[in-house]
């Protein structure tokens, strides 16, 4: 069925789902199963072969988060999407999907610490080397590939610094020698859609904004379909080799009559099947409720935060606030081309009294929550020095842009009179 409509707000209420075939029920039903009942032993074998489309077990797909999926798809003008179990589980699966031991990657340094540990650590385990280049300066991507060089990886609107990642530049570089670049969204949805702008894969932890409630892990991988797989056969052999454990499929040719989602396709049904970092269907079910107020959400996130940075840098205390509006040049014309709508809701700021100063305005704050987390309808506040990058060195928390008087907000949609009283006395007390 073509539809009606294209815009954020009514895609998270209706695409994919309009009302239960049986009962008539309008809320997404949460198919809380693991298995689906065959309807006799051909459509269980063509369902294996994938001659038929079907569900088979939750593992590898379910109705709830099938919903989800098409939902995000929709949203992010993809092809289509793979819900995995958090944002970690989509960031692995996304490289693994592409990078067999031997091959390379390349991505930004300005990478969520989870992302880079992933990256820097684990993955190295594996064979897979992350070539850490710096964003600032999108030649360097180019400048670190070479012939096992399988993706480009980076964030949209990544902190501490919430320097713009130039995605037109870096995507243009990698589809002249065939690199897809991988964007993660999760700080920014709404306002940037990555695909737009070049970019082959999106992708997101659906824990934060998207989810927004702060109840339920999850990941998400957005095939974009705009990517030429087939057209670089070398570089790509885990799509145009035939696959060993699927009698010898070549997912690039297998995939053809669904559409150009050789990349979810496979993620979906070797990985998913092999790994299982499935999302449960319960959290599809939470992430759908949170969604359909995210282009609302987004707004007053948005709306909150700059004004809490006039607030901010108008402060005898502060020294520094650190969020896109107050950038310059390059930063800022980043900022203004890739995000619409708004500059997204997490901001830092510099206490000029360093480390002392942090933890006494984390201690004192009343409304405001200290987690580690970001994007939730709440706001959120953590002092980056004494918690998530206490291991990191002097040099190191330097080049992150995390200072001894440094703290990170993730500002939500209470009323902004509220955030900045309780800012207002926390600040009194550091
Ligand atoms: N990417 C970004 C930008 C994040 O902020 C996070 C979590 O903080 C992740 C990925 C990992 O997501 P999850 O916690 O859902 O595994």
């Amino acid at each position: 069925m073509t539809e009606t409509y294209n815009k954020p707000e009514t895609i998270v209420l209706h695409a994919g789902f309009r009302s239960d075939e049986k009962t008539g029920a309008v809320a997404v039903p949460l198919y809380q199963t693991t298995s689906y009942q065959f309807n006799d032993t051909q459509h269980a074998e063509n369902l294996f072969a994938l001659k038929e489309m079907g569900n088979i077990y939750t593992r590898i797909m379910n109705p709830t988060t099938d919903v989800l999926e098409q939902r995000v798809t929709a949203l992010e003008g993809g092809a289509a999407s793979l819900a995995l179990a958090s944002g970690q589980a989509a960031s692995m699966y996304s490289i693994m999907n592409l990078c067999r031991s031997g091959d390379n990657f390349v991505s930004s340094t300005d990478l969520y610490g989870g992302t880079w540990n992933l990256f820097a650590n684990t993955l190295k385990d594996f064979g897979v080397e992350a070539r850490f280049v710096n964003p600032t300066e999108p030649s360097s991507f180019r400048d670190a590939t070479d012939d096992r060089t399988r993706c480009y990886y980076a964030e949209t609107l990544p902190n501490p610094k919430l320097n713009v990642f130039p995605i037109k530049e870096v995507a243009d570089i990698g589809r002249e020698i065939g690199v897809p670049l991988i964007m993660d969204n999760t700080a920014s949805p709404i306002i940037c859609r990555p695909l737009d702008h070049g970019a082959a894969i999106v992708m997101y932890s659906t824990t934060k904004y998207l989810t927004g409630n702060g109840t339920s892990i999850g990941g998400l991988l957005v095939d974009g379909g705009n990517f030429d797989w087939e057209g670089h056969k070398e570089r790509f052999p885990t799509l145009n080799e035939p696959d060993p454990s699927y009698h010898g499929a070549v997912w690039t040719e297998a995939v053809k009559p669904l559409g150009p989602i050789a990349y979810i396709i496979r993620a979906r049904v070797v990985l998913l099947r092999d790994v299982g970092a499935c999302m449960s269907p319960f959290n599809a079910f939470q992430a759908i409720q949170g969604m359909e107020t995210l282009p609302l959400r987004m707004e007053r996130h948005c709306e909150n935060a700059e004004k809490i940075t006039e607030y901010l840098s108008s402060h005898g205390k502060i020294s520094n606030v650190i969020y896109p509006t107050l950038q310059k040049g390059e930063f800022r014309r980043r900022a203004d081309t890739y995000l619409s709508g708004g500059y997204g809701s997490l901001l830092g700021f510099e206490l000029k009294e360093g480390k002392d100063a942090g933890r006494k305005f984390i201690d004192s704050l009343k409304l405001l929550y200290h987690v580690a987390n970001i994007g939730d309808a709440r706001s959120l506040a953590i002092h980056p020095a004494s918690t998530t990058h206490s291991q990191l060195s002097p040099e190191e928390q330097e080049q992150t842009g995390v200072t001894d008087g440094y703290v990170r907000l993730s500002i939500g949609i209470e009323h902004v009179d509220d955030i900045i009283a309780d800012l207002d006395q926390a600040l009194a007390n550091s």
